[in-house]
């Protein structure tokens, strides 16, 4: 079968893509080969009761799937060039953002209107924080919350299901240049396309890599943030998480001078484990449904560390770390604040008297034993400043759950099209290296299928 455009990877990168295609010039036969199963298929086995932590299911419904690793994520569509990637050095500020509100209006009119838009603009934080040694990022962000997430994704599927050739649980292992396209194969099959697009994001890292030695692209890795996942009850952070939702909050450590930043802000959320190549760290769910809501709020703290020359697999680094967190505890381990302080390791009876309840079953342990000091240090200083701004986040039964790693696919060489230096071969969203959003990676999407369409009728 031969193809006018091939999409590898059907997260929000590949989707948008797709949807942008169709929507354009709907004579265009596409393919989009997923790894992963169909949305209504996607089903993690951890219940909390019968399976309570990570079995290393393959493919694993969190990660893999349409609507990629965003399918079952709190759906916060960032509208911003100060976060979520780097798209806007490739195609421009101004543009990046008019794309990123075209992602939001498709949003919105597949089931998420009716959703809050926060935004940073005038609220009173800003200086709040400046005197506290703290910067807010400006942003707007759309919060679509993991129920509507999942039913703007089931009606964008059903929009595309009949225009577009979905492969579900077809990993493509090889890709090869043609003289006039690209072959991909898969266990069983190959398949042709004119263009190929590729959404691997971060589950397909590894495999990306190999392309990219396969092909002679050249690449880049040096960045991995590191931290720690803190939960508390809900009020201490309400006046915050009411009015912006998700504050993006920077601090500058006084000691070594690194940047520790706030991410993923859960209110009212549970604690979840996320599996990475079978390796167990941790992240943050929230929900729209007040049913589903907890008493707890959680948010990462990170530690951003770039790597000079000779070290280039900055991954491996913040594979190793969180390797070491599973060794220990056997996956997530928590701590209370006050236990870190005083250098103790946590146990469940101080867990269980403590006034957090943990959202997360994960071993009671010691971070100290897992992080670097330089990076422990540095989520230290930060509590401490954050505690200025809302009273009560260095509480003693302030719970931190560890490790969270940001993995940073390694960035791949692209043009201003967000093409290799293979003509016809795209690479976007989060396994380009460029993005690591929602937002970021759909606005990618949107971005090549324009161009690729405006590239035909200049020919
Ligand atoms: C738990 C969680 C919560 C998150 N919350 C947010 C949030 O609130 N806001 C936000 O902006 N971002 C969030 N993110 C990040 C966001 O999900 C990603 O930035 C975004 O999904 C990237 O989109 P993508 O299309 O580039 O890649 P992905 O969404 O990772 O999709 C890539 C797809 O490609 C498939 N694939 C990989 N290799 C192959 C192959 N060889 N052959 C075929 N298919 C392949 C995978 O199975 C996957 O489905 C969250 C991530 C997680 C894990």
């Amino acid at each position: 079968m031969k193809y006018d455009v091939i999409i590898i990877g059907a997260g929000p990168g590949g989707i948008f893509s797709a949807y942008e295609m169709t929507k354009l010039d709907p004579s265009k036969k596409i393919a989009v080969f997923e790894a992963g199963n169909v949305l209504e298929k996607r089903k993690c086995p951890i219940d909390g009761v019968k399976v309570k932590s990570c079995v290393g299911c393959e493919p694993c419904a969190i990660m893999r799937g349409f609507g990629g690793a965003g399918a079952f994520s709190d759906g916060k569509y960032n509208i911003t060039n100060d976060f979520g990637g780097t798209l806007h050095e490739y195609i421009g500020r101004e543009k990046a953002t008019e794309l990123m509100e075209y992602v939001d209006e498709i949003n919105c009119t597949h089931g998420g209107a009716g959703t809050k838009m926060y935004s940073t603009a005038d609220s009173g934080f800003k200086k709040k924080c400046m005197q506290n040694k703290l910067k807010l990022l400006d942003a707007r962000v759309r919060h679509l919350g993991t129920d509507i997430n999942y039913i703007v994704l089931g009606n964008i599927y059903d929009e595309l299901k009949d225009k577009v050739d979905f492969f579900f649980r077809t990993k493509i292992e090889k890709i090869e240049k043609l003289d006039d396209g690209y072959r991909v194969e898969s266990a069983d099959d190959s398949y042709e396309g004119k263009t190929c697009i590729i959404s691997v994001g971060r589950s397909g890292s590894k495999w990306m890599e190999n392309v990219c030695t396969d092909l002679d692209i050249s690449t880049k890795s040096n960045r991995v943030d590191l931290g720690v996942r803190v939960e508390l009850p809900a009020v201490i952070f309400e006046d915050i998480t009411d009015e912006l939702y998700e504050g993006k909050i920077v601090y500058r450590t006084e000691k070594f001078e690194d940047k520790v930043r706030t991410f993923c802000m859960n209110p009212n959320g549970i604690v979840v484990t996320e599996n990475t190549n079978g390796i167990v760290t941790v992240n943050g769910h929230s929900f729209e449904d007040e049913g589903k809501k907890t008493e707890n709020t959680n948010f990462a703290l990170l530690v951003a560390k770039h790597f000079s020359e000779p070290f280039k697999d900055s991954n491996e680094y913040g594979e190793s770390i969180a390797r070491l967190s599973n060794m220990l505890g056997g996956g997530v381990i928590v701590q209370r604040f006050g236990d870190l302080e005083r250098g103790r390791r946590s146990v469940q009876k101080r867990l269980d008297e403590g006034n957090v309840r943990p959202t997360l079953q994960a071993t009671p342990g010691d971070l100290s034993l897992v992080l670097p000091k330089r990076l422990l240090d540095g989520i230290i200083e930060m509590i401490y400043a954050l505690d200025k701004i809302a009273p009560g986040v260095a509480n003693d039964d302030t719970l931190l759950y560890g490790v969270e790693v940001k993995f940073y696919n390694m960035e791949v060489a692209l043009d201003s099209d967000l093409m290799t230096c293979h003509d016809g071969l795209y690479v976007i969203g989060d396994g380009s290296g460029v993005t690591h959003s929602l937002s970021h990676a759909s606005a990618s999407g949107v971005y090549v299928a324009r161009r690729i369409l405006e590239k035909e009728r200049e020919q």
